[in-house]
């Protein structure tokens, strides 16, 4: 079963707010195992609502709206749904009492605008809201039930959970959704999509997308099912199949982030870590230390952004610097292994290179060197990331985790 949503307020259309309201409704539908097929972001205009509620209601079993149900002239939702199902508004007393009743408690007077919030379509059910004073509507119209819902979150979310929820319950054929993201690191968005589409392109059910952040990609398989173990099951067919294929380019199959997953495995080889960044400014140790309980492992890191504190507090000798710069395998090395060295830890990352925008010392921008020394010695990566500073930076520190991660994997 399918769902489209309508968020009206012309406020929703401005770079000031966010509707959030649908984010929520549509969690709470896929848990009922429906589906959401389109969302609206609609202005208060009447007739423009009511083109939106047509369309949804010409291919979606529910249609909900959120807000438009205030008292003020651009509050529009009841006109605009009754417009589009061509039946009347109808004034109900008793809604009109208690919005007044409720002012009264607050020793307000009611304004008379508010009186509009009492106009019920024709043959609707009325939702009461406890936490404000516009009621929600509940309307089964042929094969669509339509859902108007303030727009206020802690309004809509009230009313949809204690008194939609249950409803739908008893509409929506029992479906369940179940869903699987496997976090990969290492590989292009194209790459990725090569590998696995001969797998996934077999299937409409699991649905799978690909979704590319920096350096981080997700690929989410989403299936439904009768019960949940036909959801799973139809799942477990298509994701083993992927994980076989990207095998250890898999950083996670729960969605955690890979500073999570580099954390979990340093500690369960009772490992510490140390860093030196200098392109990154810090980012690789914001993103470690942003995981909780990173003190059991993470000792702490240098930022050295010039020469001279590379020199000074990491022992990068002057001469390395001159032969073959600060963006360099060999000073990417000497920073790790200075690291190692000065923390005592088990292993050491180190990052330099030219985020840009102008390249410096004719080191192409993008340019990046990822030191990881050990008891063993040193390794460093070297690659070329192409995009703007923000996103170098980001990509760097990708692959410095991963570096270890990869590490970690086999030897633990
Ligand atoms: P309304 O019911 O249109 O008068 O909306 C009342 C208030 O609810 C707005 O001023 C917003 O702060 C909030 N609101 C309305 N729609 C949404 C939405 N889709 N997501 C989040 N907040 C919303
Ligand atoms: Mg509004």
């Amino acid at each position: 079963m399918n769902a489209e949503i309508i968020a009206v307020g012309s406020e929703l259309l401005t770079p000031q707010r966010l509707d959030t309201n649908s984010l929520f409704l549509t969690q709470q539908l896929n848990d009922l195992g429906v589906e959401v097929t389109t969302k609206y972001i609609v202005g208060d205009n009447r007739d423009h609502v009511a083109d939106a509620v047509r369309r949804a209601m010409s291919r979606a079993e529910i249609v909900i709206l959120s807000g438009g149900l205030g008292p003020t002239e651009d509050d529009v939702t009841r006109e605009a749904v009754a417009l589009a199902i061509d039946r009347k508004l109808v004034f109900h007393a008793e809604i009109s009492d208690h919005i007044e009743q409720r002012f009264r408690q607050m020793n307000r007077k009611m304004a008379e605008v508010n009186r509009r919030q009492a106009f019920v379509i024709e043959g609707a059910d009325i939702l009461p809201n406890d936490r404000g004073t516009a009621p929600g509507q509940w309307i089964d119209e042929s094969e669509t039930c339509i859902l108007l819902l303030p727009g206020p979150p802690h309004e809509l979310k009230a009313m949809f959970t204690r008194q939609c929820i249950p409803r739908l319950e008893r509409v929506v054929p029992k479906q369940v959704i179940r869903t699987l993201v496997f976090r990969v690191a290492g590989m292009s968005e194209s790459d990725l999509d090569q590998t696995i589409s001969p797998v996934y392109k077999k299937y409409d059910n699991p649905v799978t997308t690909i979704l590319a952040g920096d350096g981080d990609l997700q690929v989410h398989l989403r299936a439904h099912g009768a019960s949940e173990p036909d959801a799973l099951g139809l799942l477990t067919e298509v994701a083993g199949p992927i994980d076989m294929l990207l095998g250890e380019r898999i950083y996670s199959r729960n969605g955690d982030s890979l500073e999570a997953v580099v954390g979990e495995l340093l500690k369960k080889r009772h490992a510490t870590l140390a860093v030196a960044e200098s392109v990154t400014g810090g980012l690789l140790a914001q993103r470690i230390t942003s995981v909780p309980g990173s003190s059991t492992y993470f000792l702490g890191g240098f930022l050295t952004y010039s020469n001279k504190m590379k020199t000074e507090l990491l022992g990068v000798s002057e001469e390395t610097l001159q032969l073959h710069g600060a963006v360099s395998k060999e000073t990417a090395e000497a920073m790790a292994l200075g690291t190692r060295r000065r923390t005592g830890s088990t292993f050491a990352l180190s990052i330099t290179g030219e985020a840009g925008p102008e390249p410096i010392e004719s080191v192409p921008v993008g340019t990046v060197y990822v030191g990881l020394a050990d008891a063993a010695g040193c390794q460093v990566l070297h690659r070329v990331f192409l995009g703007d500073r923000a996103r170098i930076r980001v990509f760097a520190t990708q692959m410095a985790l991963d570096m270890l991660r990869k590490k970690c994997t086999v030897v633990s």
